[in-house]
């Protein structure tokens, strides 16, 4: 029989998995029982709308069987069934479902972490057995197949003898060493202890034939004489799980560890999540976990991220991630929802549409949107770290479907601010604005070093305004999407009109852009076709130049929309802005009366490029650039 290699990245796990510590390897029935209880689910749901499958509820089931003279271990189920193709894909590589993903060269301490607290799935088997048989019959399948392997060597798959549809998984146990004592997993104590721990809600029984010894019946003259009692043995099947789901149980009766551990095993991430909740409501009716995870998922802010929920009908799993649970603003939130009063044999379309599921929805963002706002309020740094993860996602959601959600989200967002420079949010920026001020200042670019650079800032911070610091490219657009807080309206530090100088400033500036009116013409028609104008700046300080823009699109929002794939290409209307005050705008003055207008050309593109490299935006032509540079030292 051919032997078939593992796929590399399985070589690895199961490496991984054979050089485990051994606190960890009583995981493994934990795996094995949840594959079990996942494919019992599978057909239990098919046989609620298929009376093909001919069994109810309570036939179904998981056993476990332990031999200690053969040193075996089975675990049986009677759920769906692998056929051959799936046992080669599930078992020859790691599954797809994310239950694993190498990230780095993981070094062997950072491996026993992973395997202790996140889910490993089938092949933690190989942390206890020499080999691994798997015989298995697909629910509509007449043919059964036998997967065997005796780990990094490969595996292989025959046909095989079994009649009904499920699975069995043969352990054939190590052998114990000084260290190691692989034969206590074949101690019905043992088994009973780890079930309670691990499995104990899984919805399903979990059945083993346990042995017991009772004293055997004495005849009268025995018991006269008071003879020793004899005692025999019995084998009695017993249930070894409680079989309530966790989100069923009482909340007194839980601790937070189940709460986590729960987390950790159910949704593949091996970091504790930052806040859970446990919600039983009554109007819609239903029962929920929900789970906020303290790092955004590797592919969170990709397309290939799914959001969603799993969805329960009082119990049964009918759905693994109902999108329509979660809106797009909240998709970070992990967990799962079990209702009573769903129908079962609905369709994913019409479940679309179910009145009952919108309710829950509903119910559901108000709960997650006030979680938020509590942790915001009595556990800042822990929202801090929830920001620092998923604050894109808000931030997005204030700007898409054209602002419609913004109100709902306004409250949680937070920007780094350029006090203290730490995050705050509008509320506290508007609390803490003077009097006198009559707007939101912002600024954006691509951190808060370059920004902190910026020459456009320079008047707001002289004149002690907090600034907030936009360095996400949405952000700009999500701020524009609010256009105010609370009657503050949002203005850029680039904007024409700060609102800061007085009627006598402006006027003051009219009459200086007046009398240089000749200048300003000359230096724009140098720069004819790059910039909108030339202007007189009033928020400069020490800087000669700086570039804004007029209307609608920002220098910062051009940037963003260019770098969009199949973006049209849009420019924003660009200002160059000269300091009156500055040395520069005396030399300029000086060649303009010389006559010498070729040099002012020159001057003009110069400083042009140089506000270009200062808002962090190439230049058209370096060369030229250089050569001017050289030609005016
Ligand atoms: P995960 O459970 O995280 O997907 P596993 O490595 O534990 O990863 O299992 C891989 C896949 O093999 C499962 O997704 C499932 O499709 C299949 N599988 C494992 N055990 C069983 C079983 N007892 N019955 C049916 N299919 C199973």
């Amino acid at each position: 029989m051919e032997t078939k290699q593992f796929k590399a990245e399985s070589r690895r796990l199961l490496d991984m998995m054979i050089h485990s510590i051994y606190t960890h390897k009583e995981i493994f029935l934990r795996e094995l029982i949840s594959n079990a209880s996942d494919a019992i689910d599978k057909l239990y749901f098919k046989s609620l709308t298929d009376d093909k499958v001919g069994l109810n509820k309570d036939d179904f089931a998981i056993w476990i069987t332990a031999d200690k003279d053969a040193k075996t271990l089975k675990i049986t189920d009677n759920g769906i069934g692998m056929t051959e193709e799936e046992l080669e894909n599930n078992l020859g590589t790691i599954a797809n479902s994310g239950s694993f993903k190498f990230k780095n060269e993981n070094k062997l301490e950072e491996d026993n972490q992973i395997i202790g607290q996140f889910g490993v799935g089938f092949y933690s088997a190989f942390m206890v057995a020499k080999k691994v048989t798997v015989i298995s019959k697909a629910y509509g399948s007449d043919k059964a197949y036998k997967w065997e392997s005796e780990g990094v060597d490969g595996y292989t798959i025959s046909e095989a003898d079994k009649t009904s549809a499920g699975t069995e998984i043969i352990l054939e146990m190590l052998d114990d060493t000084d260290d190691e004592n692989y034969s206590e997993f074949l101690d019905q104590y043992r088994i009973k202890s780890l079930v309670k721990k691990y499995s104990d809600y899984i919805r399903f029984p979990i059945k083993m034939e346990v042995s017991h010894s009772r004293p055997k019946e004495q005849s009268e003259e025995d018991k006269e004489a008071k003879k020793p009692l004899e005692y025999e043995d019995f084998i009695e099947v017993e249930t070894l799980n409680s079989m309530v789901p966790l989100w069923k149980k009482n909340r007194s009766e839980l601790k937070e560890e189940d709460y986590k551990h729960f987390y950790t095993e159910k949704f593949y991430d091996y970091n504790e999540p930052l806040k859970y909740s446990h919600i039983s409501n009554e109007m819609p009716a239903y029962n929920a976990l929900l789970y906020i995870p303290s790092k955004a998922p590797f592919d969170y802010y990709s397309r290939e991220y799914e959001k969603g929920l799993q969805l329960y009908s009082n119990g049964v799993l009918i759905m693994d991630k109902c999108a329509d649970l979660l809106p797009d603003y909240f998709s970070f939130v992990k967990g799962l929802v079990d209702s009573e009063d769903l129908s079962l044999n609905i369709s994913r379309e019409m479940l679309q549409h179910d009145r009952q599921l919108k309710a829950i929805a509903k119910s559901i963002e108000k709960t997650v949107s006030s979680e938020l706002k509590k942790m915001l309020k009595n556990d800042r740094e822990n929202y801090e770290k929830f920001w620092g993860a998923f604050g894109l996602q808000l931030k997005y959601g204030i700007y898409s479907d054209f602002g419609m959600h913004k109100d709902k989200l306004q409250e949680l967002i937070m920007f780094t601010s350029s006090k203290e420079k730490k995050l705050v949010t509008l509320d506290e920026y508007v609390t803490g604005m003077g009097e006198e001020q009559k707007y939101i200042y912002y600024a954006t670019g691509e951190s808060i070093a370059r920004i902190e650079q910026l020459p456009q800032t320079e008047l707001v911070r002289d004149k002690g305004y907090e600034i907030l610091y936009l360095t996400d490219s949405v952000d700009e657009f999500a701020v524009k999407a609010l256009r105010q807080y609370k009657d503050k309206e949002f203005r850029s530090v680039s904007a024409d009109d700060l609102g800061i100088d007085t009627e006598e400033k402006k006027e003051e500036l009219k009459a200086k852009e007046e009398e240089n009116s000749d200048l300003l013409k000359e230096l724009s028609d140098a720069l004819s076709g790059k910039v909108a104008k030339v202007v007189l700046s009033q928020r400069l300080r020490s800087h000669p130049v700086c570039l804004t823009s007029e209307g609608e699109i920002s220098l910062e929002m051009e940037k963003v929309l260019n770098a969009m794939p199949n973006g049209e290409k849009i420019q924003a209307q660009r200002v160059l802005e000269l300091n009156p005050e500055h040395d520069i705008f005396g030399k300029l003055k000086a060649v303009n009366e010389s006559g010498d207008k070729d040099k002012l050309g020159k001057y003009a593109k110069l400083l042009y490029d140089q506000a270009l490299l200062i808002e962090g935006m190439s230049i058209e032509d370096p060369v030229e650039f250089s050569n001017l540079i050289c030609e005016l030292m």
